[in-house]
């Protein structure tokens, strides 16, 4: 059970699919333009959002790029069959999964189920932990030792990715399609930034490494001090 942002301008499709997640449980809240779509997602209490590409007022890739701008919210783009192109650029701009149009309220709520799985954190998870460093990705905190670390959101996310894999090597490039969801948009330096201030408010530098550990050209590696 999902609450579900649906952004479609044809108001039989909304009308429609809204009923049939409504009988399958979902919560659905229906938007018939990109600006009212906008307006729902930035209330909060939204789990997923369901987004036409065919819109009368913003282009739907416009609206994808708003949401992402602010919100992390998951993305299934409903699509026609025709829109390829527009599609590949939804999943470059972080859009999480689309449907082709006509599709069937089973298979949308398979998709949604499937996206919600991989992007909503387990609540029985416990808080991740590499050497004094701990990431809780429920209660989104980051701790080094006793010390509460203040991150600002990319930050944390970006803390959070390499915890995650904590021992390999990341590249700059999974960086900034999974961390910024924007493989293209994003160059090499942001993460760079980013990963400078990170290292700052673990106390430690790029010549004097404890956690983070870069190599030039290939990429970043999070591992316990004792074990680099
Ligand atoms: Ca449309």
């Amino acid at each position: 059970m999902a609450h579900v942002l649906l952004i479609e301008d044809d108001d039989l499709i909304r009308c429609a699919l809204t009923r049939a997640l409504e009988r399958l449980g979902h919560r659905v809240v229906g938007a018939g333009s990109g600006t009212e779509g906008l307006t729902e997602a930035l209330k909060g209490g939204i789990d997923i959002i369901v987004l036409d590409l065919g819109l009368p007022d913003i282009d739907g890739i416009q609206v994808l790029k708003m949401l992402r701008a602010s919100l992390s919210i998951p993305v299934v783009i409903a699509t026609a069959r025709d829109e390829e192109t527009q599609t590949v650029t939804a999943l470059h701009l972080g859009a999480d999964d689309y449907v082709i149009k006509p599709f069937s309220v089973e298979h949308l709520d398979a998709r949604m189920t499937a996206v919600l799985r991989r992007t909503q954190p387990d609540p029985l998870r416990p808080p991740l932990r590499v050497g004094d460093l701990m990431v809780d990705l429920n209660a989104h905190t980051a701790s080094l030792g006793s010390r509460l670390l203040e991150l600002r959101p990319k930050e944390f996310a970006l803390l959070a990715y390499l915890v995650e894999r904590s021992g390999r090597m990341i590249s700059k490039a999974e960086l900034r399609a999974e961390v910024w969801h924007n493989a293209f948009g994003v160059t090499d330096k942001t993460v760079d930034v980013h990963l400078s201030w990170l290292r700052r408010r673990l106390g430690e530098s790029a010549v004097n490494p404890r956690y983070l550990h870069t190599v030039r050209g290939v990429g970043v590696k999070l591992q316990a001090p004792s074990a680099a």
